[in-house]
């Protein structure tokens, strides 16, 4: 199968909310284009067959708000247009959720489930070596995304670290400060580098379920707080699928399906039934599989679901259709049959522009991406700020602050999205470039 050009549709996106905007040419231009491409091919000694070389990317979209965020991905299908599209949309997000940070995305194409452990840590260390002039806590700071997790962060920043010790400049510093308390400060302040750290390594309480939980506070924005009991198709059972299934199960929605890269499961009693999220990752643990992880309350039975396929899950008749896997899973094959109310867009990038008219002619809500999602890197910030400033935030801080930026977030969006006349998607498009280009 041909893959989508994923930073076409983006490009797209962005002439849709330009015929809102009517930016000069110039100014759509530099929309158009990311700042700094970096691409890098490096060796990874591999533990029988010597030395690889491996193809790894950094996109510097746009820094007009703030140093380059976002995500490191590892994946056998990364590629430069698929980067290209996640840093842009980091960009967009960033504006949207009103956060002093701009546009950044970088990734590895490697199937990460073929290296053991070993080679994992060389393959994350020999990367950041490669990528170590472009980055540091006012440059370019990354984070975890898909397969990659806060043991990778921890790697990455170590080996960060160790190259700026390294540097004559910061060693001469270092050298001259009798005073340990400085120098841990200068530490901390590297430390800033990469967010989504383990906490015990300068993470931040309450980001590993950042992003499940600020999809989960959108969410009940536009639901004004009050339903529960609504059915949920939840594609993609990774860390962000896993929380916001396991929050919106907590608040009473019902998850009827669930599914990962090799396949889903659905309950038999859609009428009555949820999953437990939490004994089901426990059972997927255990058995290495979704499939006959039916717990529903507190069992995991073979009478309670069933199988189903990715394809199928999307087509289910929920409320709430949740994509949190990949991009281009909703498209102009499939959108006429999804039949959920509102599409919460998880993942990036999860609808493509075809799918998009489809869903809006359905009158399928469709939350977007950088609205949705932006919980991640809204607590990203928060781990930064408290890197910079030598501070621990307590869970519950970080949490109310979360809740306070996308909820605002999504008032504007909503707003906005009223005032043009326009999709959610749109709106929140118009309000992000407006953030980036004026004064710029
Ligand atoms: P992850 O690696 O923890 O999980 C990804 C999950 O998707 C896994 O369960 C995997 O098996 C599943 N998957 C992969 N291909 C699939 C397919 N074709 N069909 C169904 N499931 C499939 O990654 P993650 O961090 O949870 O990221 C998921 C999505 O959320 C990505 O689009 C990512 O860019 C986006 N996102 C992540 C964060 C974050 O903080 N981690 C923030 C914002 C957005």
């Amino acid at each position: 199968m041909m893959k989508i050009n994923t930073f076409k549709n983006g490009l797209r996106q962005l002439d849709k909310a330009n015929r809102v905007l009517k930016l000069s040419e110039f100014k759509m231009e530099r929309l158009r284009k990311p700042e700094k491409i970096v691409s890098v091919y490096f060796p990874v000694e591999m533990d029988r067959e010597g030395k690889k070389i491996f193809h790894g990317y950094r996109v510097q979209y746009s820094n007009v708000r703030g140093p380059y965020k976002g995500g490191i991905r590892f994946h056998h299908q990364v590629d430069m247009n698929e980067v290209m599209a996640l840093a842009f949309w980091m960009a967009i997000k960033c504006a949207v959720v009103n956060i002093p940070m701009g546009g950044g995305k970088g990734g590895i194409e490697v199937d990460p489930k073929k290296l053991s452990e070993a080679e994992l840590e060389r393959l994350s260390r020999a990367y950041v070596r490669a990528i170590a002039h472009d980055i540091g806590p006012n440059i370019d700071v990354p984070a975890p995304d898909v397969n990659t997790s806060p043991k990778i962060m921890a790697w990455m920043v170590d080996e960060y670290i160790k190259i700026k010790l390294k540097t004559s400049t910061f060693a001469e510093a270092s050298a001259d400060r009798q005073n340990s308390k400085l120098k841990t400060e200068e530490k901390n302040r590297l430390l800033g580098t990469f967010t989504g750290k383990p906490v015990e390594k300068g993470g931040s309480l309450g980001r590993t379920e950042a992003t499940g939980r600020g999809g989960f506070y959108v969410l009940q924005a536009l639901l004004e707080e009050q339903k529960t009991n609504m059915t949920v198709a939840v594609q993609g059972f990774g860390n962000v699928g896993y929380y916001i299934a396991k929050f919106l199960n907590e608040a009473g929605f019902r998850i009827v399906a669930l599914s990962d890269s090799k396949g889903g499961i659905v309950v038999n009693n859609m009428e009555k039934d949820s999953f437990n999220p939490e004994l089901v990752l426990s059972c997927k643990k255990e058995k290495g599989t979704l499939a006959s992880c039916y717990c529903v309350g507190s069992v995991c039975d073979l009478e309670n679901g069933r199988t189903i396929s990715n394809e199928e899950l999307l087509e289910l008749p929920v409320d709430i259709l949740v994509p949190a896997a990949l991009e281009n899973q909703i498209t102009g094959k499939n959108a006429a049959r999804i039949k959920a109310k509102i599409v919460l867009e998880m993942a990036n990038g999860p609808t493509t522009p075809e799918a998009d008219e489809i869903l809006h002619r359905k009158k399928i809500t469709v939350v977007p991406d950088v609205l949705s999602n932006s919980g991640g890197v809204t607590v990203s910030y928060f781990e930064w700020l408290q890197n910079l400033n030598n501070e621990q935030w307590s869970e519950e801080k970080v949490n109310q602050e979360l809740k306070k930026k996308v909820v605002s977030a999504f008032i504007d969006v909503f707003k906005e999205a009223k005032k043009q006349g326009t999709d959610m998607r749109t709106a929140a498009f118009v309000l992000a470039i407006r953030r980036l280009t004026e004064n710029h």
